[in-house]
Formats: structure tokens, C-alpha cells, sequence
């Protein structure tokens, strides 16, 4: 079966063929066209099922078919648990909406809420949100709930075990009524089912099983290294670990250059795209990258937005981004559609800002690995979660 025999409309399916989705997955096929037909839906279906896309797409459907958006409000609402979850969703969103005009935004605790609420000011189409950040928000009345057309209560009982049921009936209580409401949780456990009885009262339900996964499996780790000594350790992983390909991640357009050139040094081939580089060259080597003409490209964050690479095998953040949030986008480059993937940090000790930041998001501490070949002079200490640095601020 193809995307297109699912009711999805052209910019929607050029968008998810450019993410090299070939075909639809088992939550895909059953809940796209229940969710299009307007019906209320309980999904018992696990992260790497596909389960995203199966919600995201009809909903984009549907929000371009008609309606409008006034300040401050909103059509659809995602809930999610975490801010991991919402930043991933909301990337997500971003990506199958390219070719939509409809705007999406991740709202969620932890940061200064001031540029959040800027942006709901002018009315966001689909909100991603953490439910105590919401309600802040709505307290604060930076949004308001009238124009909501679609409620999803995502990973339904994650948020139940975080503790959230009572934010979670604040919520609720304050949506119109007529809405279609969606929910989706690993399992439907007593709990997520007393929940799914507030939100509605006769929705379709489907089951996947987990077995069926579209997983990225991401193998993630990090390690540390003095600045200087970065380009050596990327060619003595390249050399001696027998890498076959790798993107890698630089901040600056200077330093892609200059690492091309560190590499060549020592007979590594690499390439480099930036800004600085005419969008045919860019085109040119992506597409020898793609090919396996080229098995090393460094890229600034910039130059690489919208890579989409079959079986990418790794992917390497040689700079740590900032914002944080380009970390998740860097690292889901590899490992997609059930293929397995590894994200690789070289983080020196002027990284560490950034990498309290990317660990903070993620809610949990990165692997570290050590190379005896490498050791460090200048240590790079274990992040404090939830911390944020200053600049950050
Ligand atoms: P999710 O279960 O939503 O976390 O999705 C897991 C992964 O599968 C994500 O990396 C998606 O980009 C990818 N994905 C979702 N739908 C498809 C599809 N139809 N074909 C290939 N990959 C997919």
C-alpha cells in the first residue's frame, strides 16, 4: 500500500516521500483514515511504530483543508510528557508540513517562556506542549482554547505516571467540546482508559503490536577530547575503527574547510558543505555523499538542514550545536526507519555549556566513551540536568 491511497493531498506526500517514507506503517494505514474521517481515536501503539506521522499527517489534512487562524489560539494540541518528546514532535511536524502554509511550536518548562509567548501571540495552527507549561500559559492568558479544532494526548500514560493527571484535567475542562479527540499510549492500561472517558466518549481503537517497529535505533555517546586534538581522534576513528561514511557536524563554515584539510593531511578524503558554497556544489557533492562517491561530509548545521539519507550509518557532532534543539534534529540523520544509527560527540571542555544544554533536553546523561590514545588534559565535567547556563538563559 502507498501513501497516496490514504487521502493525504500532494504537498503532504511530497513531503513524506522526501523523508524516503516508501509506505505507510501499520498504525499509519489504520489510524490516517479514521482520523480524516473525523472519528475520536484510542491507539495503543509505541514510539518507533510510526506513530507521529500517523497523527501529524491527517492533521495537517485537515487544518489546510479550511479554517484560519486568530491571535493567540490555537487548532490542534499535542500533549506530550517531555520536552524530548515535544521538541522531536514539533520537528516532526515541521518536516511534513514543508510544502503546508501552517505554522507549529513547541512550548515546554525548563526555559524563559517570554519568546514562547511572543509566538503564540500571533496564533500558532498545531501547538506541541507539556501540560504544566501549557497551563502556565493559559493561566498567563498567552492562549486561549475556543478555536481548538483537535486534541492529542500523546504517550497518554507516560504522562500519567509522571504525575500529570491533574494538570492533564485542567486541560481538558477548559477545551470546547466539540473537538476531535485522539490518544495514544504504549499501552492501555485501567488508568489510560479512566483518562480516554474524560476526553470522549465513543472513539475507534487500535492496537499495534510492538514487534512492527519503525524505530530509529540511535545508538547515542560522546567523547571527550581537547579542542586541539579533535581533528586527530576523527581521523584515528576514521583509520583505525574502519569508518565507512560519516556526517559530520561543525559549527562554523571556517572550520569545515580547515577540517577537510586536516583530514587530507592524512589521506582521508572529505568534503565540505556550507554557506559559503554555491547551492550546485552543495548539490553536487550531497549528491556523490548520497551515492557513496564521498563517504566523509562536514557540514554546518545550516548547509545540512533537510539531509535525508538512506542508511546512514553515523553521524558526528565534531561542535556541539547550540541551540540544543539542533542536536535532536543533527542525530535523527542517521538511524531512520528502523535502520540502526550512531551519534558521536567530540566534546572538549568549551563545549560544556552546550552540552549541560543537549543533556538537560534529553533528561538523561550521554554515554561517555574514552580512547586511551587520547587522553585529556582539560577535563570536561558530568553535566548537573536541568541546569542552564547563563547565555542560555
Ligand atoms: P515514531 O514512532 O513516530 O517515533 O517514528 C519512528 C521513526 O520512524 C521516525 O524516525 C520516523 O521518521 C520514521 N517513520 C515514520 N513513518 C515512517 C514510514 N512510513 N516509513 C519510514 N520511516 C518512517
Amino acid at each position: 500500500m502507498s501513501f497516496s491511497k490514504l487521502g493525504l493531498s500532494a504537498p503532504i506526500l511530497k513531503a513524506v516521500s522526501e523523508l524516503g517514507y516508501r509506505q505507510p506503517t501499520d498504525i499509519q494505514k489504520q489510524a490516517i483514515p479514521i482520523i480524516l474521517s473525523g472519528r475520536d481515536l484510542m491507539a495503543a501503539a509505541q514510539t518507533g511504530t510510526g506513530k507521529t506521522a500517523s497523527f501529524v499527517l491527517p492533521i495537517l489534512e485537515k487544518l489546510s483543508a479550511e479554517g484560519e487562524l486568530r491571535g493567540r489560539s490555537i487548532r490542534a494540541l499535542i500533549l506530550t510528557p517531555t520536552r524530548e518528546l515535544a521538541v522531536q514532535v514539533e520537528v516532526n511536524i515541521a518536516q511534513y508540513a514543508k510544502y503546508l502554509n501552517l505554522s507549529s511550536l513547541a512550548v515546554y518548562g525548563g526555559v524563559d517562556s517570554q519568546a514562547q509567548k511572543e509566538r503564540l501571540e500571533k496564533g500558532v495552527d498545531i501547538l506541541v506542549a507539556t501540560p504544566g507549561r501549557l497551563l502556565d500559559m493559559a493561566y498567563q492568558r498567552a492562549l486561549f482554547f475556543d478555536d481548538l479544532e483537535i486534541l492529542v494526548l500523546d504517550e497518554a500514560d507516560r504522562m500519567l505516571d509522571m504525575g500529570f493527571i491533574n494538570d492533564l484535567n485542567k486541560i481538558i475542562d477548559r477545551l470546547p467540546g466539540h473537538r476531535q479527540s485522539l490518544l495514544f499510549s504504549a499501552t492501555l492500561t485501567d488508568d489510560v482508559r479512566y483518562l480516554a472517558d474524560t476526553v470522549y466518549d465513543d472513539a475507534a481503537e487500535i492496537t499495534i503490536s510492538p514487534h512492527k517497529k519503525a524505530a530509529p535505533k540511535i545508538n547515542q555517546w560522546l567523547i571527550t577530547v581537547d579542542k586541539d586534538q579533535k581533528s586527530a581522534l576523527l581521523s584515528y576513528f576514521i583509520i583505525e575503527q574502519q569508518w565507512d561514511q560519516a556526517l559530520i557536524f561543525v559549527e562554523k563554515k571556517h572550520s569545515a574547510a580547515k577540517l577537510v584539510e586536516q583530514l587530507g593531511k592524512r589521506g582521508i578524503v572529505a568534503d565540505s558543505i556550507h554557506s559559503g558554497r554555491s547551492q550546485a556544489v552543495r548539490e553536487k557533492i550531497l549528491a556523490d555523499f548520497k551515492a557513496g562517491n564521498l563517504r566523509f561530509l562536514i557540514a554546518t548545521g545550516i548547509a545540512a538542514r533537510g539531509i535525508d539519507i538512506d542508511g546512514l550509518s553515523r553521524v558526528v557532532n565534531y561542535d556541539l550545536p547550540y541551540p540544543a534543539e539542533d542536536y535532536i534534529h543533527r542525530i535523527g540523520r542517521t538511524g531512520r526507519a528502523g535502520a540502526s544509527g550512531e551519534a558521536i560527540s567530540f566534546v572538549s571542555k568549551d563545549d560544556f555549556k552546550n552540552l549541560c544544554a543537549i543533556e538537560s533536553l534529553l533528561g538523561k546523561v550521554i554515554q561517555r566513551k574514552e580512547v586511551d590514545a587520547f587522553p585529556v588534559r582539560k577535563i570536561v565535567p558530568i553535566s548537573i540536568l536541568n541546569y542552564r547556563p547563563k547565555h542560555l538563559k
